[in-house]
C-alpha cells in the first residue's frame, strides 16, 4: 500500500497581513515564514514522488489560511500515514538558533520519526536547538495542535530561527537550505517506512542559475514581479556603488530555465548561465 504524507505548509499567504506575525522585517523588507515553509514543502513533494510516497494537502501555497482544526480534521479524515508540518521559529533572544522537531510526548511512532528526522538533519550538517527533539505536552508552550489532534504519526519541524542572523540567511536567502531540509525529511521518512531513498544527484546536476546584466529600476521592478509570480527564489545584487544591479536566480530546472530564457530573450535582455 502506498504511504501518504500530510504535507503541511505552516501558516498561509494571508497570515502576515492578518496578524502581523509569523515573519520578520529586515532592512524594511518583510520575510514571511509561510514562503519558506512552502519552499520546503514543495521540495519535499518532489522527493516523495520520486520515492513512491503519496501526499495529501489542504493548505495550498500562499492561499488563505486553513485553520489548524480544519487541517487536523482533514488529515484524520484522509487517514494519512504521517503528518509533517514545516515551520521556522522565532525567539526574542537573537542568539537562539538551530532546528528542532516536535512530537507528542507519549506517541511512540511520532517519537521514532522525530528521532530519525533529527538524525538525518544532523547528517546533512544542521545544528540542533538543544538536543533537537522536543516533546509536546498539554498545558505547556509545546502543546501544539497539529501534533496533539492528529491520530497518526505527526511531527512539527522548526527549521531554524528567523530571529537568528545565521539562520535567517539560510531560511530566506539561501535556496539550498530549504532543499536540504526537505532532503533530510525525505530520508527520514524512507527510513521510517523501511523503503530506499532515491537520490537526486542527476536532478541537481541539470539545474543552472541565471544572472542578468545591469538592470534599470524599471527592469528591477519588472523582473521582481516575474519572480514573485513564479514563486522562484532570486536575488537582486547591487554593486558597492549601488549602480547597475543584476538579478541572480536560484538553481533552475531545465523546464524553468527554458521558461526564463524565453522571457529574457523576448525582452532582449542580456544574461549568462552561471
Ligand atoms: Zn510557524
Amino acid at each position: 500500500m502506498t504511504k501518504d504524507i500530510g504535507n503541511d505548509f505552516g501558516h498561509a499567504g494571508d497570515t502576515w497581513e492578518r496578524t502581523g506575525g509569523k515573519g520578520v522585517v529586515v532592512n524594511g523588507k518583510v520575510y514571511e515564514e509561510h514562503s519558506f515553509n512552502v519552499r520546503v514543502g514543495l521540495a519535499l513533494s518532489k522527493h516523495l514522488k520520486r520515492c513512491g510516497i503519496g501526499e495529501k494537502r489542504i493548505q495550498e501555497p500562499f492561499k488563505k489560511e486553513v485553520s489548524l482544526r480544519d487541517r487536523t480534521n482533514f488529515y484524520n479524515h484522509e487517514n494519512v500515514d504521517v503528518v509533517l508540518s514545516n515551520h521556522a521559529n522565532w525567539n526574542r533572544n537573537k542568539n537562539v538558533k538551530g532546528i528542532c522537531v516536535f512530537a507528542w510526548h507519549n506517541h511512540e511512532d511520532s517519537q521514532r520519526l522525530q528521532k530519525l528526522l533529527v538524525e538525518e538533519y544532523e547528517k546533512l550538517g544542521f545544528e540542533t536547538h538543544g538536543v533537537g527533539e522536543h516533546e509536546s505536552e498539554i498545558g505547556s508552550w509545546t502543546d501544539l495542535h497539529i501534533v496533539r489532534e492528529t491520530k497518526m504519526t505527526a511531527c512539527l519541524i522548526e527549521n531554524g530561527f528567523m530571529s537568528n542572523p545565521d539562520d535567517f540567511k539560510n531560511i530566506f536567502l539561501n535556496p539550498e537550505y530549504a532543499e536540504k531540509c526537505a532532503e533530510a525529511q525525505a530520508r527520514a521518512l524512507c527510513r521510517f517506512f523501511g523503503i530506499p531513498f532515491k537520490g537526486v544527484e542527476n536532478v541537481a546536476q541539470k539545474s543552472v542559475q541565471i544572472q542578468t546584466g545591469g538592470l534599470s529600476p524599471e527592469m528591477v521592478a519588472e523582473i521582481g514581479r516575474y519572480f514573485d509570480n513564479k514563486q522562484w527564489w532570486a536575488q537582486i545584487q547591487y554593486t558597492s556603488d549601488g549602480e547597475n544591479p543584476t538579478a541572480l536566480t536560484g538553481g533552475l530546472s531545465p523546464e524553468n530555465r527554458k521558461e526564463f530564457e524565453g522571457w529574457l530573450k523576448h525582452r532582449d535582455w542580456w544574461y549568462k548561465i552561471v
